[in-house]
């Protein structure tokens, strides 16, 4: 959302109240005269600014965890742009209409807050850290999860601020205020505990100022009775602007002398984030604790606020405000590198039968025989593995060359997005050893999950078109993409799956043509696949638009009910499936070019792949 917000004439980006009244009082402050700016203790979150009676007036809106927005109060809307529309036409709580957008001065871009500017480059330095990625494993890791990213990002990027002191005590905070110059708002932060829990410490007239800063059931921050923010530097932001309570404003962090030699203390690591656990330096989450704190008797100093720290005990941190800590990241899997990443493991397209080791109990079954889950002891770990197990009594050379052709392609492939092929094993049956990707196909899963939320859908999809994306790279035409062939590794992670009808292009081949009509998934081809036996990658944009269709629709058939040749006349004539019930119109836009009739016309991955990132990162942020 935040990127269209930005193109709104009306939108100052990370201005102050008072910045806003001055741009109100320019705009003549007619009544119903509003600006929207971006809140400065919400993450994610707008703040909407209104003239009435030559007045200023200033509502927060929130975003909510489930993606919504609302005036506090007030009815919840699908962005802030809704909000303003439907305060346009109702009162419904605020003091006027909004009647005038005040819009930005010409040449004013909105404002950017200063964490912006960090972002991009504390989030490559967190996932190189915590996952140990490079290259094109860390771009796409980048890519895929940039939402979940940024909101980890912010509410841990107070660390490498150089007001920030660690875990030390309230008695080895003074003597570093007091070192140096001594000037009024010297500051510092520091961990008090393993809760998570902060104090201020602020030096005033010679003296040190210590405030605590409590944090609720959700996890917002707070000095006692003072405003509320997700995160540590927005409160510092706030108070270096004004004191708002404080005895005076933030004005010189205290640079924390550890930083240099990189000794900053802190508590231990919370346990329930396997990439974090695993991170070190800067990247280690201190929120998320469950500990309770019970309340201490020394009083602190301060002024306005009540800085004592034996009120209200803690509360358990069990709740976190950031639902994106809890769900897995596709990074946080065994399967989002090749075992072979580690140059320990050798790598090798054969797997020893010794090594192997089958579980009871089927995964699926296909055309060649069963799939079965087993483990592959390597030589470092032990991995959990798919192996595809050829057919006793199939003793059909052609069918076993198939099976090996699959292998071979698969072999080739090395992406997050696509099940990899670990080797081959000829034993009592040939064997294909692949990743296992434990929840199943994406149909079916999404039939038994109805209620799924669609950015996770769209997430999933997106992560199906990098796949396909880095296909159409390299070469590759899939030739079944569909919903069923896209395997979950978890509710979060996609990987494409199917290799059987794939084929490999020469550099010069634009496409691969089939000899004659084969066993094919007709509902999901293009129609020069039909017509000219013809396959492209851009006949896989084709059928991923199916797929879409069918991950929009929670799993349901396309084309339902209807013949091969039904399907393919209602193409001819230019009818396209109707729009799932509830599918998001950008989403079925996209949809409707993947089935642009003529393959020269259509899109390819690298515009469906920006595309559907762009939607994914609108809804996510
Ligand atoms: P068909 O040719 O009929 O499409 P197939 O013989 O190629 O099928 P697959 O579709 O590859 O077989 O696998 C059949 C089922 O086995 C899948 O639908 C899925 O449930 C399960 N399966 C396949 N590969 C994996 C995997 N890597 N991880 C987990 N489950 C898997």
């Amino acid at each position: 959302m935040a990127d269209k917000v930005c193109t709104l004439p009306f939108f100052y980006g990370n201005i102050t109240r008072e910045e806003a009244e001055d741009y109100l009082r320019q705009g003549g402050l007619a009544n119903g005269l509003y600006l929207l700016r971006q809140s400065r203790n919400n993450l994610g979150g707008f703040a909407l600014s209104v003239a009435s009676t030559r007045q200023y007036y200033h509502y927060a809106i929130e975003r909510q965890p489930n993606d919504t927005y609302i005036i506090a109060g007030g009815k919840s809307h699908r962005n802030p742009v809704d909000v303003i529309d439907y305060h346009s036409q109702e009162l419904d709580g605020l003091v006027c209409l909004l009647e005038k957008p005040c819009n930005r001065p010409k040449n004013m871009q909105p404002k950017v807050g200063p964490f912006e500017d960090l972002k991009e480059k504390l989030i490559r330095e967190y996932v190189m850290h915590t996952w140990n990625l490079q290259g094109a494993a860390l771009e796409q890791a980048i890519i895929s999860q940039k939402p979940q990213l940024e909101k980890l990002i912010a509410t841990t990027a107070h660390e490498k601020m150089p007001w920030f002191h660690g875990s030390i005590t309230r008695e080895d905070s003074e003597p570093r205020l007091q070192n140096g110059p001594r000037r009024n708002g010297k500051f510092l932060i520091r961990q008090r505990d393993t809760n998570g829990s902060h104090a201020l410490c602020l030096l005033h007239e010679g003296h040190v100022m210590h405030y605590r800063i409590d944090s609720d059931r959700s996890g917002k921050l707070s000095i006692p009775e003072g405003k509320k923010f997700d995160t540590l530097w927005q409160l510092v932001e706030h108070y270096s602007y004004k004191p708002d309570g404080l005895l005076c404003v933030l004005t010189e962090p205290c640079p924390c002398p550890d930083r240099e030699s990189g000794d900053i203390r802190r508590p231990p690591l919370p346990r329930d984030h396997p990439g974090l656990a695993a991170a070190s330096g800067f990247f280690t989450r201190l929120k998320n604790y469950s500990v309770p704190i019970p309340g201490r008797k020394k009083i602190w100093g301060g002024s306005r606020h009540n800085t004592t720290d034996n009120l209200n005990p803690y509360e358990t941190r069990a709740q976190n405000n950031q639902a994106a800590d809890k769900e897995a990241m596709p990074m946080d899997t065994e399967v989002y590198e090749s075992p072979y990443a580690d140059p320990d493991e050798l790598r090798s397209s054969t797997v020893a039968r010794n090594q192997l080791f089958l579980e009871d109990g089927e995964l699926g079954s296909g055309n060649f025989g069963t799939v079965m889950k087993g483990i592959y002891k390597m030589r470092k770990t032990e991995k959990p593995v798919a192996v595809k197990v050829l057919k006793n009594n199939d003793d059909n050379p052609v069918v076993r060359e198939e099976m090996l052709r699959e292998a071979s392609v698969m072999q080739q492939l090395d992406n997050p997005y696509i099940v990899r092929m670990i080797g081959t094993c000829e034993a009592e049956n040939l064997m294909l050893v692949m990743e296992l990707a434990d929840l199943g196909p994406l149909n079916k899963f999404l039939q038994r999950n109805k209620h799924i939320s669609i950015k996770n859908i769209t997430e999933l999809v997106h992560q199906v078109s990098m796949g396909m994306k880095y296909l159409e790279e390299h070469n590759f035409v899939h030739r079944d993409l569909a919903a069923r062939n896209v395997l979950l590794v978890t509710q979060h992670y996609a990987k494409i799956s199917d290799f059987g009808l794939s084929k490999a292009l020469t550099e010069d081949q634009d496409y691969y043509k089939a000899k004659g009509h084969g066993k094919w998934p007709v509902k999901w081809y293009a129609p020069e696949c039909m017509n000219y036996f013809k396959f492209s990658s851009r006949s896989d944009v084709w059928s991923f638009g199916v797929l879409m269709w069918e991950a929009f629709s929670l799993g349901h058939k396309p084309y339902k009910g209807m013949k091969g040749n039904d399907v393919m006349q209602m193409i001819e004539s230019g009818k396209r499936m109707d729009a799932p019930p509830n599918c998001p119109p950008e989403m079925y836009d996209l949809m409707m070019k993947c089935w642009t009739y003529k393959a020269g016309e259509r899109p390819g991955f690298s515009v469906v792949e920006p595309r559907l990132r762009e939607y994914y990162y609108d809804i996510a942020q």
